[in-house]
């Protein structure tokens, strides 16, 4: 009999999680800051998206991906990406324009 425990799971089984999130629908303008953006429009932008990640089933799932692909920009489990930076004990901050 043929095993399949040697292969890779499927990749849905990896990024189900999305299909709850509670982004789903919603413009990537609000977790991801148009370039050139500081200060307190920045914060505030940063800060609602932060509101609709504390409101979402899969924050784990979402920071633990966002962690170890190390995305580089946006809004993703809560996090901006400066705070994944120091998560991460990153040096170099993230190229942010
Ligand atoms: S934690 Fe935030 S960015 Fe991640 S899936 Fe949920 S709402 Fe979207």
């Amino acid at each position: 009999m043929t095993t399949t425990k040697h292969l890779p799971r499927p990749v849905t089984d990896r990024w189900e999680w999305q299909l709850h999130a509670a982004c789903v629908g919603l413009g990537s303008e609000v977790f991801f800051h148009p370039s050139g953006e500081r200060g307190a429009q920045r914060s505030a932008r940063a800060e609602r998206a932060k509101a609709v990640c504390r409101s979402c089933p899969v924050i784990r799932e979402c920071r633990e991906h966002a962690l170890a692909a190390r995305e580089p920009y946006g809004v993703w489990g809560g996090l901006t990406e400066e705070e994944r930076a120091d998560v991460l004990g990153d040096q170099q901050q993230p190229i942010a324009s």
